[in-house]
C-alpha cells in the first residue's frame, strides 16, 4: 500500500483544487517559509480522521477551511481526498485503490467517504486501524513533534510503539472487549440483584398458586363427581319412575282383570240365584202336587178299603158256597195288598211297573178262580164278585198310577232340591271367589296407590335434580348423553360422601385472588429469563475474559518480539548520529505496588499501566537522560528512536514535516542516508528545508503563495531541481 494521489479543495490556503501524485520512494515538499507546505501535513492528518483541532493547527473546524483574501472570498467547505494503492490489501477491501474523503463546512459538519460511499467516522477508524495507519504521532511527524516522543509519558510512548508495531488493532479490540466486560458484569450484577429480589416474592407466589391450582383441581373434581352423581342419579330416578310406572300399570290392569272377574262372578251369582230360586220354586210345586197325588191316593186306597169291604160283604154272604174258596181268596187277597203295598213303596219306576204287573195278574188268576167258584155259586154272588173284582182292579189300577206319579213326582223333588242346593253351593263358591277377588282387588289397589305415591316422590326428586342440573350447566358443566362409564358404575354412596369431603376441602382452601397465577407466571417467566441471562451474561463474560487473554497473549507476544528488535535499532541509529553513547527503551511497570489478592480481571486492567522508559547515555558526557540533553541532542535521540521503530516494523507511508531542521551538516547526511536505506519498504512524504534531503527524494513538489493568500502547488523535475534550491 502507498500514497498514490492527494486532492485539496478549499483546505486552509489550498483554496485551488490541488493535487499531489506521490511516487514510491521519497516525495520531498519545499518552499518558502509560510508558503503552505505543513497545511498539505494537516490534510494529510485530516482526511485521516484526525480529531484533535491541535494536531492540525487549529482552534475550530473553521479554521480547517479557506478564510478568504483580500481577492479571493472565503469558501464553506474544505474538501480533502486521499488516493491509496492497495494492491497488497493492505485495507482489507476488495477494491485495488483505496479513496478516502472527508469534507468539514462552516457549521462544524464533518463528511467521511470510503470510495465513495458516505461513512461514519468510525468506519473510516477502523478502516485505517485495519491497514495499521495511526494518528498518535508515528505516520504522520508534524513540524515542532519531532521530539514528541521523547516528551511523551512512558504509557503514551508505549501506546506509539504498540501502533508502530501494528498492535493497535489488537488493543482497540481488548478495550472493546474491557469495555463489553464491564458493562457484561455490570448488567449480570443488576441481573443477578433483580433474581434475588425477585426470589422470595416469586416462592409467595408459587405457593399461591399451587394452592389456587389445588383449589381447580378439587373444584373440577368436584364438578364431574356432582356432575356424574346427578347424572347417575336422574338415571336412577327416571329407572325408578319407569319401573313404577310399569308396576303401577300392572296394577291397572291386574285391578280391571279382577273387577271384571268380579262383575262375571257377580253376574253369575245372579244367574244362580235365579236358578236356585226357580229350583226352590218347583220344589214347592212338586210338594203340593205330591200333596195332591197322595190325597189322591188315599182316597183311591179308600175307595179299595170301601171295595174290600164290599168284597169282603160279599164274601161272607157267599161264605157257603165257597167257604173253602173265601179262605183261600182271603188269603190271596192279603198276598195281593202286601205286594201292592210293597210296589207301593217300590222307588224304582220300572221295579213298580214290574210289582204293579205282577200284582195285576195274580189278581186276575185270582179274580178268575172267585169267578169259577162263583159258577157253582148263586149267580147274583157271581155278578157282584165280577164287578168288584173288576173295580178293584181298575182302583188298583189308579193306585198304581198314582203311585207312579207320587214315585214321580218325589223323585222330580229330589232331583230339584239336588240341583237347589247345587246351586247353593255353587254361588257361596262364586261368592267366596268374589269376596277373594275383592280382597285382591282392593290390595292391588292399595299397592297402586302406594306406586302412584312413589312416582310422585320420585317425580319430585326429578325437578329438585333438573333444577339442580340446570344450575350445573350455568356453571359451565356440560352433560353427556352417553354413559359416563366407570364413573356410573361407581358406589353411589361412596360417590356421595366424596362430594361431602370435596366440598369440606374447598371450604378450608383460603380464597385467593385468581390474578395471583397470573403473576406467578409472569413472575415465573420473568425470572426465568433472568436466570437465563445471567448464565448467558456468566458465558459472555467468560468468553470475554478468554478473548481478552488471547489477546494480551498476542500483545505482549509480539511486543516482546518486538522490543529486542527496537533496542537494536535504536541503539544503532543513536550510536551512528551521536558517534557513540548508548540508548535503549525498557519496559516501566506502573502496577508493581499492587497485591495479589486482586481481581483477576484488574491485573488484566493494570497491564495496560506498564509504559516505556527510554535510557540514554551520550558519549564522553558523564550525566545522562534525557532531561540533560541540549535540544539538538534530543532530536537526534528522538530521529533514532524514530529509524528505530520504522526499521523494525516499517510503516507503509511516513509523513515528516520539517523533522531535518535542527540537524547539522554531517548529520543531515546521516539522515539522508538512513531515508535512503529506509525508503526501500516504506514511502516518505518529507517536508523540508534541508538539500541533503531533497538530494534523496524522488519527487519534489514546490509549494508557495503568492499576494492573493492561495498556496501554489508546483511539479519539480528532479533533474532540474538541485539548481533550484
Ligand atoms: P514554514 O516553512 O515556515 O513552516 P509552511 O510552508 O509550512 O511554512 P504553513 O504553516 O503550511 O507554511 O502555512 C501557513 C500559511 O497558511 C499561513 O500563511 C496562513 O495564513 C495560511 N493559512 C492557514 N490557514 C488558512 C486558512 N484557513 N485560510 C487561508 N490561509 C490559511
Amino acid at each position: 500500500m502507498f500514497l498514490r494521489k492527494l486532492e485539496l479543495h478549499g483546505f486552509k490556503s489550498f483554496a485551488h483544487n490541488t493535487t499531489l501524485e506521490f511516487q514510491r520512494g521519497i516525495s520531498a515538499i519545499v518552499g518558502p517559509n509560510g508558503g503552505g507546505k505543513s497545511n498539505i501535513a494537516d490534510a494529510l492528518r485530516f482526511v485521516l480522521g484526525e480529531q484533535s483541532m491541535k494536531s492540525i493547527r487549529s482552534k475550530k473546524s473553521e479554521d480547517l477551511i479557506f478564510s478568504g483574501s483580500a481577492t479571493r472570498g472565503r469558501m464553506s467547505m474544505a474538501n480533502v481526498t486521499l488516493h491509496f494503492d492497495n494492491h497488497d490489501k493492505a485495507f482489507p477491501v476488495d477494491f485495488e485503490s483505496v479513496i478516502v474523503q472527508r469534507k468539514i463546512f462552516r457549521d462544524g459538519e464533518n463528511q467521511y467517504s470510503i470510495n465513495g460511499a458516505q461513512v461514519r467516522l468510525k468506519d473510516l477508524a477502523e478502516l485505517i486501524a485495519k491497514a495499521k495507519l495511526g494518528l498518535k504521532g508515528y505516520t504522520i511527524i508534524n513540524q515542532g513533534m519531532g521530539d514528541a516522543i521523547l516528551e511523551s509519558s512512558a504509557k503514551e510512548r508505549k501506546e506509539i510503539i504498540f501502533e508502530a508495531l501494528g498492535l493497535k488493532e489488537f488493543q482497540l479490540k481488548r478495550a472493546d472487549a474491557m469495555l463489553k466486560l464491564s458493562h457484561t458484569t455490570v448488567n449480570l450484577e443488576k441481573a443477578e440483584g433483580i433474581a434475588r429480589e425477585i426470589e422470595p416474592h416469586l416462592k409467595f407466589l408459587k405457593k399461591q398458586a399451587e394452592k389456587i391450582e389445588e383449589r381447580h383441581a378439587s373444584e373440577e373434581k368436584l364438578a364431574a363427581l356432582e356432575r356424574t352423581y346427578l347424572q347417575k342419579r336422574m338415571r336412577a330416578v327416571s329407572a325408578a319412575v319407569h319401573q313404577r310406572e310399569a308396576e303401577a300399570s300392572r296394577e291397572e290392569t291386574r285391578i280391571a282383570e279382577l273387577r271384571h272377574a268380579i262383575d262375571g262372578i257377580a253376574r253369575e251369582i245372579e244367574e244362580k240365584q235365579g236358578a236356585s230360586t226357580t229350583a226352590f220354586e218347583g220344589v214347592s210345586g212338586l210338594e203340593t202336587s205330591l200333596l195332591e197325588e197322595e190325597t189322591k191316593r188315599n182316597a183311591i186306597e179308600r175307595e179299595i178299603g170301601k171295595v174290600e169291604g164290599m168284597i169282603a160283604a160279599f164274601r161272607a154272604e157267599s161264605n157257603k158256597v165257597i167257604a173253602i174258596n173265601v179262605a183261600y181268596v182271603r188269603e190271596q187277597m192279603e198276598d195281593l195288598r202286601r205286594e201292592l203295598a210293597s210296589a207301593m213303596e217300590e222307588q224304582q219306576a220300572d221295579a213298580m211297573r214290574e210289582k204293579l204287573h205282577a200284582f195285576a195278574h195274580k189278581f186276575g188268576v185270582l179274580l178268575e178262580t172267585v169267578r169259577s167258584e162263583k159258577v157253582k155259586a148263586p149267580q147274583t154272588g157271581v155278578d157282584n164278585s165280577a164287578h168288584l173284582a173288576q173295580e178293584t182292579a181298575r182302583l188298583a189300577e189308579l193306585l198304581a198310577q198314582s203311585g207312579e206319579r207320587v214315585r214321580s213326582i218325589k223323585e222330580q223333588t229330589k232331583n230339584t232340591y239336588a240341583a237347589h242346593s247345587a246351586e247353593r253351593e255353587k254361588i257361596f263358591e262364586l261368592k267366596n271367589a268374589q269376596k277373594e277377588k275383592e280382597h285382591a282387588c282392593a290390595r292391588a289397589e292399595e299397592q297402586r296407590s302406594m306406586v302412584h305415591k312413589e312416582i310422585e316422590e320420585l317425580n319430585k326428586e326429578k325437578e329438585v335434580l333438573d333444577k339442580e342440573k340446570l344450575f350445573l350447566e350455568s356453571k359451565g358443566a356440560v352433560f353427556l348423553i352417553e354413559d359416563d362409564g366407570v364413573m356410573l358404575t361407581a358406589d353411589e354412596e361412596e360417590m356421595r360422601r366424596s362430594i361431602e369431603r370435596l366440598r369440606v376441602r374447598l371450604e378450608n382452601i383460603d380464597l385467593i385472588d385468581e390474578n395471583v397465577a397470573r403473576e406467578h407466571q409472569d413472575t415465573q417467566i420473568r425470572y426465568d429469563f433472568l436466570i437465563k441471562e445471567t448464565e448467558d451474561l456468566r458465558q459472555a463474560i467468560s468468553s470475554l475474559h478468554e478473548a481478552i487473554g488471547e489477546l494480551d497473549a498476542i500483545i505482549t507476544g509480539r511486543f516482546r518480539e518486538a522490543f529486542k528488535k527496537i533496542n537494536e535499532n535504536f541503539q544503532k541509529y543513536f550510536s551512528l548520529l551521536f558517534e557513540g553513547g548508548s540508548a535503549r527503551i525498557e519496559v516501566v511497570d506502573n502496577t508493581q505496588e499492587e497485591t495479589e489478592e486482586e481481581e483477576e480481571g484488574e491485573k488484566r486492567n493494570a497491564k495496560e499501566e506498564y509504559g516505556v522508559d527510554i535510557e540514554v547515555t551520550l558519549p564522553r558526557k558523564k550525566a545522562s537522560g534525557l532531561a540533560v540533553m541540549s535540544g539538538g541532542e534530543r532530536a537526534l535521540t528522538s530521529l533514532a528512536l524514530l529509524f528505530a521503530l520504522v526499521s523494525t516494523a516499517p510503516p507503509p507511508f511516513l509523513v515528516l514535516d520539517e523533522i531535518d531542521a535542527p540537524l547539522d551538516e554531517a548529520n543531515s547526511l546521516r539522515y539522508g542516508k538512513m531515508l535512503h536505506e529506509l525508503k526501500a519498504h516504506t514511502q516518505f512524504v518529507v517536508i523540508t528545508h534541508n538539500r541533503e534531503t531533497m538530494r534523496q527524494a524522488d519527487v519534489l513538489y514546490g509549494v508557495t503563495m503568492q499576494e492573493d493568500g492561495v498556496s501554489k502547488l508546483l511539479s519539480m523535475k528532479f533533474e532540474t531541481m538541485a539548481g533550484t534550491v
